[in-house]
């Protein structure tokens, strides 16, 4: 039963619950909706869409496919690893990262709030055997004096602490962006402490367009770097895992055990490639459109943020219990043609992307101001 269970509070904490359709709040006729729930329901471009008809393909399981070779060289440049791998999803690039780093019966150390731990079903423990211990961050950063003495001791007691997994940006921490120093002061610590260090770079992109830090200097530390195309960049699927050329191999290996290994993959390749090409530096717009956004909320008494500007292109705002709940405050954003995600039972989720443009955010700001102003209470 328990797997079939309706949205409740509680699991309301999944991103996924805010997205069901619901039959009682239709938006009237003819409004344009503007969607906010995430920056994954963008749709390729029609230059997108060209560059995909026309890939070269093969089969890329049997030998190669020309293409995703291509991406896979491309972005392993970008990040300045000797190699990389594509697969369909962030999660799998993620899993399979700590799958190959680390044993069953080995620990990684993570952010409480961060992807790995929270939105892919345990498939560390589930699939590989792995422990992993939360520490909670300050809107999803890691701070150095946390992470002392956090690694166990070597007996036959404990699990063996293996491995650090940062996330930049950090989506439950509203879109943080992680200094390059603090990286390279954390992932120092790791090292010295003998751990690996991998990184859920699903939103890396949005962090290097936004403080000029390039992609590679911000992968330099991490032994392993995962990034995702269908997050702002816009592409409809697929994720890069990059790292040594060794570990690679035995990513690919694991692709295969997970059921990843596709044929003719060329098609989405081209797609990455299409929006590693063109759409990145385009993002600096998704983050203008966050603070426009988070303006209107600073404006509503009701409403309140942690960080008045967003770092990138995530807004989560904190609903007054006396306005009534996040679920509500979704649904009057709703009957307004505005799209949001109830992030927590008082908290609500907004992501910038390509497919709304400025005009749209202005009348979302007015929405969100106008909708503050009618508590559901
Ligand atoms: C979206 C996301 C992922 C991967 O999610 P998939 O839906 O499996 O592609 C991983 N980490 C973070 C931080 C994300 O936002």
């Amino acid at each position: 039963m328990l797997l079939n269970a309706p949205p409740t509070a509680r699991n309301m904490l999944i991103p996924t619950s805010g997205v069901r359709p619901s039959g009682k709040l239709k938006t009237q006729d003819n409004m344009q909706i503007i969607d906010l729930r995430s920056d994954t329901v963008t749709k390729p471009t029609p230059g997108m869409r060209e560059a995909m008809m026309n890939a070269a393909v093969g089969d890329d399981v049997i030998d190669i496919d020309p293409t995703v070779v291509e991406l896979q060289e491309h972005i392993a440049g970008l990040l300045g690893k000797e190699a990389a791998i594509f697969m369909p999803s962030g999660t799998m690039t993620n899993q399979i990262a700590l799958r190959v780093h680390c044993t069953p019966g080995d620990e990684f150390i993570c952010e409480a709030g961060c992807h790995i731990y929270n939105y892919e079903q345990g498939a560390f423990a589930q699939l590989s055997g792995l422990v992993a211990k939360t520490i909670a961050g300050q809107n999803g950063l890691l701070d150095l004096d946390q992470l002392r003495g956090s690694v166990r001791p070597d007996n036959e007691h404990t699990v063996r602490t293996r491995l650090l997994c940062l996330e930049n940006t950090h989506n439950r921490g509203a879109g943080k962006i992680y200094s390059l120093s603090r990286i390279q002061a954390l992932c120092n610590w790791a090292h010295v402490e003998g751990l690996i260090t991998h990184l859920d770079g699903a939103r890396l992109f949005n962090a290097s367009v936004a403080t000029g830090v390039s992609l590679q200097a911000y992968s330099e530390p991490f032994e392993s770097v995962s990034v995702c195309f269908s997050k702002g960049l816009g592409a409809p699927v697929g994720s890069c895992l990059a790292g040594s050329r060794e570990f690679i191999a035995k990513a690919r290996r694991a692709r295969k055990l997970f059921g990843g290994g596709m044929r003719q993959i060329g098609i989405l390749a081209a797609g990455a490639l299409y929006a590693l090409k063109h759409q990145m530096e385009r993002l600096v717009v998704d983050h203008e459109n966050a603070r426009l956004l988070a303006h209107a909320v600073c404006q509503c008494e009701s409403l309140s943020l942690s960080d008045k500007v967003p770092d990138t292109n995530i807004v989560i705002f904190h609903v007054a219990n006396e306005w009534g709940t996040a679920a509500q405050f979704s649904s009057s954003l709703k009957q307004h043609g505005v799209l949001s995600l109830p992030f927590g039972p008082q908290s609500v989720r907004l992501v910038t992307h390509l497919d709304v443009c400025r005009n749209q955010i202005e009348n979302a700001c007015e929405a969100i101001i106008s909708v503050a102003q009618t508590p559901a209470n």
